[in-house]
């Protein structure tokens, strides 16, 4: 009996060491960002907690470009990624909108990831730290980078941690691409801006900065918002998101509890999940303004664009004439995370108006609304005769309007119409009205043809739209 049960306890060990790695590959929501080792340069950050900071009507909006990393031999495990991406964008947005941080959608490609050596899995699985940087190197060479972007790497598994910033203020990440739709992509791009684990053995518990013992803008993640912790799991927190530890902050060996609130559990900048479902979707206004400052330094210019880049399709063509083809098949398409409007105008703009050009005709009527939420993102287009109005934190940023760029295009053929006649030869409710299929509304010669007369010609477009013209054809 004795060797069956060493025998049994072998196997057993064997299937718990290939839950844990397997768990560690596919689930594993750890961080692999190095911690910073210097202390903040001086006069850079304000420290401060006040919105009021950053309120100057500047918009911050970065370029970000996703990259979908293959196995060597072109398969991958995320057949949904290019999906995910546009979620992951939309997530961004929402979380960083209320900092006057906004994200641009440049774009998502796939590549195979080189076979490493000793490695057949390849970059695709990463398993240490190294490999990460080395993947990163590798796609750079490859031309698997934008340097006017911040580039996010959407890798397979790690054991090393579901996602990785380059560096404490970088312009590259990393996260597994189930992290793509999670906490990690908002994460690891905050550690991009500057931000630093929440969760510290050093930070103590005070906040009155004439304390002894204060230290909140040099330990930890030197924000003063975010309130001391070592970091939570389900032995400290419940399934509220609430702290119902007993520890204490070690200065002078006060045992000073720490001052914990649900808002430190669901702090995206926290290092690791609590395992108890509290999800990681807030930042504090001092981390908000933290990001703010180290923009200000001017470490990204290369990366940022425009306002008006968020008024332009991220795929899809606008339709301009008739010799393209069907005006169906044109779609430009908007990306998701923003409140969308897009209301009724009218100017001679067969293209969108340019963005600095408000001198069009628009009414409060929206032809179309869209939510921040939606998730069907082929439904957020720019319908023909209208304008696009984007829900943006600051008024003044487009001088008062916000409603930009109408698309008024009449060159796409009508589908049907008329020919009213007018038999008094004055408007008045005497007519003759004829109706026209699509051959005879698009008829060349339709006008040349009618006898003289006061006569309405009005024409229905496949989108709804519909024009008239008032015609008095002489003798
Ligand atoms: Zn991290």
């Amino acid at each position: 009996m004795k060797p069956t049960k060493l025998f049994l306890r072998l196997l057993f060990c064997t299937f718990m060491l290939n839950v844990f790695f397997m768990s560690a590959q596919q689930n594993n929501d750890g961080c692999g960002t190095p911690e910073p080792t210097q202390p903040d340069s001086d006069g850079v950050y304000s420290y401060s907690t006040n919105p009021a900071e950053f309120d100057n009507c500047e918009l911050i909006v970065f370029n970000v470009r996703f990259w979908g990393v293959n196995y060597p031999n072109g398969v991958n495990d995320f057949l949904n990624r290019a999906n995910d991406v546009l979620q992951g964008i939309a997530n961004l947005n929402i979380l960083y909108n209320q900092f006057g941080i906004y994200f641009k959608y440049r774009g998502f490609e796939e590549f195979d990831s080189p076979v490493v050596e000793g490695d057949p899995t390849g970059y695709y699985v990463l398993e240490t730290i190294s490999q990460y940087f080395d993947m990163v190197d590798w796609a750079i060479d490859n031309g698997y980078n934008d340097e006017n972007a911040l580039n996010v790497y959407a890798y397979g598994w790690s054991s090393f941690g579901g996602g990785i910033a380059d560096a404490i203020i970088s312009t590259n990440c990393g996260v597994g691409s189930a992290g793509l739709l999670t906490h990690l992509l908002p994460h690891e791009i905050g550690h991009n801006l500057g931000l630093i684990h929440t969760n510290s053995t050093s930070e103590h518990t005070t906040r009155d900065s004439g304390d002894i013992c204060f230290n909140a803008i040099t330990a930890g993640d030197r924000v003063v918002d975010t309130n001391a912790h070592r970091g939570f799991d389900a032995n400290n927190t419940n399934t509220n998101c609430e702290y119902v530890g007993q520890e204490t902050d070690n200065c002078f060996e006060m045992n000073t509890p720490y001052d914990i609130f649900p808002e430190d559990i669901i702090n995206t900048m926290k290092s690791s999940d609590n395992g108890l479902g509290c999800i990681e979707k807030y930042l504090t206004m001092g981390q908000g303004i933290r990001m703010r400052n180290t923009i200000d330094q001017g470490h990204f210019n290369a990366v940022l664009t425009d306002v008006s880049s968020l008024y332009e399709p991220y795929a899809g063509e606008y339709f301009y004439s008739s010799t393209q083809g069907n005006p169906v098949n044109f779609k430009p398409l908007f990306q998701p995370g923003f409140d969308y409007k897009f209301f009724e105008c009218s100017c001679d703009c067969p293209l969108p108006s340019d963005y600095n050009n408000t001198s069009f005709y628009y009414n409060n009527n929206a032809v179309l609304t869209i939510s921040k939420y939606e998730t069907d993102f082929s439904i957020i287009t720019h319908p023909n005769h209208t304008a696009i109005f984007i829900d943006l934190i600051s008024p003044c940023i487009a001088n008062g309007q916000l409603t930009r760029r109408c698309y008024d295009n009449y060159n796409h053929k009508p589908g049907w119409g008329s020919v009213t006649k007018f038999n008094d030869g004055v408007l008045n409710g005497n007519v003759t009205v004829t109706p026209k299929d699509s051959l005879g509304i698009n008829n060349p010669t339709l006008i040349d043809e009618l006898n003289p007369g006061l006569y309405k010609i009005e024409k229905t477009y496949l989108d709804g739209a519909t024009d008239q013209d008032i015609i008095f054809k002489e003798n």
